[in-house]
């Protein structure tokens, strides 16, 4: 039963990191309470929640706690403990439920899901160990992608096989995890969708994203993506039919590959607020954030519209003393750093979000500035 949650509530959120921050940011303008289930003291969540709790995801005192204080309870990432995610269903109210979580935990169930929301994957087999890897992978042959089915992020857990002679490459991949190995794309750009649906199935698209990878990690997101106005089309009905397939409450990343022949392959799922969604808090009359308070709250949803194009860029650990020197230099930047104490390389610290009449000229003026050359 989908409830209506009001100002003043208390909103719960499992995950103290930058999306949970974000979250809690939007929900905080209407006036919401927010509390935190977070492992660390200082996170960027916690800076700025109501309630914090400090345990580990699938403690269950710190869950059945978390439980006690919210009116709804929500997630910022999907590597919460599924089990622990199911018995707070029990206890509390957890709009999104815990099934998404449990499909988009594994990449074999995520394929199997958007395969039969009708949308395409490229082909694939599953291996639960290394010689089921061998004696398989000449049905999809090479080059290919091995990945574990459960933990990768940013490329972590996978390795590209070039050739037979690259196979032992990927044995240590199965230490942890039974694996997929998908044929490579050969994409001509990688975009993305964010949709996000409430409980009586109000559904919306945030504009599609182009997104820029540098060493597999998020550079930069194009708003609108440079595409064709039909495959622009194709990516928005395919985030459609995967949230109806799933009956999504809350927000789903849907990450693409457009092929050259414009045609689209669904890569993989967030079941939350994404990355490459960050430009709709300045470019759109509705963030990913804010969108999905309400969705979790049972409001009706704003149907989104872009302001304006934009583009932005993520603060890597090394960029952030680079965009602080420049700081004067670029009025017309919007800085968003997540309240993260150290700054490590190649650890997500912020983000900035340009608006602009074009694109190209705002490229080169991030280029040429320097922050991100290393
Ligand atoms: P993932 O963790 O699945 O998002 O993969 C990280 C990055 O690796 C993607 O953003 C792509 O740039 C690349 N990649 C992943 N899978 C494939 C594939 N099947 N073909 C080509 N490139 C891929």
């Amino acid at each position: 039963m989908t409830r209506m949650i009001y100002p003043g509530q208390t909103i719960g959120i499992i995950g103290g990191g930058q999306l949970g921050r974000m979250m809690a940011l939007a929900a905080k303008e209407a006036g919401f309470k927010i509390a935190v289930l977070e492992p660390s003291m200082d996170s960027p969540c916690g800076q700025v929640a109501d309630i914090r709790i400090v345990a580990q995801y699938d403690d269950e005192s710190a869950l059945e706690e978390l439980a006690e204080v919210s009116d709804v309870i929500t997630y910022e990432f999907e590597n919460i403990d599924y089990e622990g995610l199911k018995r707070l269903t029990e206890i509390a109210y957890v709009p999104q439920g815990a099934e998404l979580v449990r499909i988009t935990q594994n990449r074999i169930t995520e394929k199997e899901a958007i395969s039969n929301a009708g949308c395409p994957v490229a082909p694939y087999i599953v291996a639960k160990n290394y010689d089921e890897l061998v004696s398989q992978i000449e049905l999809i042959g090479y080059p290919c992608i091995v990945k574990t089915a459960r933990g990768g992020y940013d490329g972590k857990g996978q390795q590209q096989l070039n050739s037979k002679e690259d196979l032992p490459l990927a044995k240590d991949l199965f230490e942890h995890s039974h694996c997929v190995a998908e044929g490579f794309v050969p994409f001509e750009k990688e975009i993305s969708v964010i949709v996000q649906r409430n409980g009586h199935g109000e559904t919306y698209c945030l504009p599609v994203g182009e997104n820029i990878h540098v060493h597999h990690i998020l550079h930069e997101t194009i708003v609108p993506a440079r595409i064709s106005g039909e495959t622009y089309q194709k990516a928005i009905e395919a985030a459609e039919k995967i949230a109806d397939y799933l009956q999504l409450v809350g927000t789903l990343a849907v990450e693409m590959f457009v092929l050259e022949n414009g045609e689209i392959v669904i890569n993989e799922l967030a079941p939350r607020p994404h990355n490459s969604g960050h430009y709709s808090i300045e470019a759109c009359n509705i963030s990913q954030f804010g969108q999905h308070i309400r969705a979790v709250c049972g409001w009706p949803l704003r149907k989104p519209k872009m302001l304006k194009p934009s583009i932005m860029v993520n603060l890597l650990g090394q960029h952030v003393v680079p965009l602080t020197n420049s700081i004067s230099k670029y009025p017309g930047w919007s800085v968003h750093l997540y309240g993260k104490a150290e700054a490590k390389v190649n650890r997500k610290m912020g983000h900035v979000t340009i608006l602009t009449e074009d694109i190209d000229d705002t490229l080169k003026q991030i280029d040429s500035s320097g922050i991100w050359s290393e």
